[in-house]
């Protein structure tokens, strides 16, 4: 795997990192070599490779940057953004659960019309089957 950049500093507060590009994009190592003894002073010697994240600005970046995928509106400072694995969208709280609840409406309408493929019809048979079991415990 072809990578010119390595990890040199974590600096937890105020949250920076501080990376090494290998010049030329080289791969890590191959041209500057590794860190030996103190890291502070190969870093000043390579500081011309240096490339610096400064994180509370970069959380200031995405935040103007960021719109939820359900309503395209932004997300007030420090609000919980919500998310699936397999996407980097992002939703509120609210346009989550209605994008959940969109999609079971859409199983459920799909199964009444007959046009749900087989997932769908799973799912919306699992969902109406535990309607049918709360009901039954109701009317005991
Ligand atoms: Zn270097
Ligand atoms: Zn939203």
């Amino acid at each position: 795997m072809h990578d010119p950049s390595f990890l040199l500093f974590d600096i937890r507060k105020p949250d920076i990192d501080v990376w090494h590009d290998e010049p030329g994009g080289h791969d890590t190592f191959t041209v500057c070599g590794h860190p030996e003894g103190n890291r502070l002073l190969w870093a000043i010697r390579h500081w011309r490779h240096l490339r610096i994240r400064f994180w509370p600005y970069l959380h200031v970046k995405r935040w103007i940057a960021e719109r939820c995928d359900g309503c395209g509106r932004r997300f007030a400072w420090k609000e919980a953004r919500f998310s699936y694995q397999s996407t980097d969208k992002v939703w509120h709280d609210p346009c989550m659960s209605l994008r959940h609840v969109r999609g079971q409406l859409d199983d459920l309408t799909g199964y009444v019309l007959g046009t749900a493929n087989d997932n769908a019809r799973w799912r919306a048979e699992r969902r109406l089957s535990h309607v049918e079991k709360a009901d039954s415990k109701e009317t005991r």
